[in-house]
């Protein structure tokens, strides 16, 4: 949880503050099931880490922010990073990816970056609703008309959760699946909401690049898995008395990663098809 240590820094606002001050950010996008969103919602979908090794110089914050976040501010206009720039306490934001900033931030504690990232967020949503930008020149031709789907773009990068709490050799572990490649990392790494264990389930998404899966392999010591170096992965069933699936992944130089997690059919199939979808049945050994 949050380190917040009120003699060190010297934030304007935190998290709490902006519980009955940031009102309901409303989604830019019409759909089924898509309802206003409050504060504390939107504080869990930002995720604040202090960064040892920063991979820009002085910017030792990194900031991922939830797939959700994206339903709140225009598809096609980054200005996210420019409305955090403009905070109280934030130097510098350079943006690693479609939802990943490193931040220079070093009077704000991490809970203040976090209220400065929503603060930032609602601004952008404002702007989202508001006509006279939605009407700016933008370099994308789409800018003028609204999305109509509430499905973000299906490119490669998106990343589908198999599961959030599965067991790998006695660490607990997120499982992603996208067209590139499965990701396996420490449990709570991508920030997500609860698994969906219905039959018929809506999954939980990421979108993470490919460099970028490559780069969260390596800082938290997870495994980052593309198809080309995949040799198989064999699935089995939930047994009668532990009612887990599991999967052993195997690479193509022989390393193996077991996993096995308590999930429905829609899970498991998800990661087969995947895998079929990119390597052929030759690669699944066990239907779902
Ligand atoms: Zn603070």
């Amino acid at each position: 949880m949050v380190q917040h240590r009120p003699h060190k820094h010297d934030c304007t606002v935190h998290t709490t503050d902006l519980l009955h001050r940031l009102g309901l950010l409303r989604p830019c996008i019409a759909g089924e099931d898509l309802r206003p969103v409050g504060a504390v919602e939107l504080a869990d979908w930002i995720d604040v880490e202090l960064e040892t090794e920063p991979e820009i110089a002085g910017h030792s914050w990194q900031v991922g922010l939830g797939d959700e976040v994206g339903l709140l501010v225009r598809p096609d206009h980054d200005d996210l990073a420019e409305l955090l720039g403009g905070q109280a306490g934030v130097r510098s934001v350079v943006q690693l990816d479609r939802e990943v900033f490193a931040v220079a931030a070093p009077r704000l504690c991490a809970d203040g970056l976090r209220a400065a990232v929503m603060q930032a967020v609602a601004a952008a949503n404002v702007r989202a609703h508001d006509p006279y930008f939605a009407d700016q020149p933008d370099t994308s031709a789409t800018a003028s008309h609204p999305p109509q789907s509430v499905e973000p773009e299906e490119d490669d990068d998106l990343c589908r959760l198999v599961s959030g709490d599965a067991a790998s050799d006695g660490r607990r572990v997120q499982v992603w699946v996208n067209m590139n490649g499965i990701l396996i990392l420490p449990a709570g790494t991508i920030p997500h909401g609860p698994l969906d264990q219905g039959e018929n389930p809506r999954f939980q998404r990421a979108t993470v690049t490919s460099a970028r899966a490559v780069r969260l392999a390596k800082q938290h010591a997870g495994r980052w898995i593309p198809y080309a170096y995949l040799d198989n992965v064999r699935l089995r069933r939930p047994g009668l008395v532990r009612r887990r699936w599991s999967a052993t992944v195997v690479e193509r130089d022989g390393f193996s990663v077991p996993l096995s997690w308590r999930g429905t059919r829609p899970h498991a199939l998800l990661l087969w098809g995947y895998v079929v979808a990119r390597r052929g049945l030759g690669a699944a050994d066990g239907l779902p």
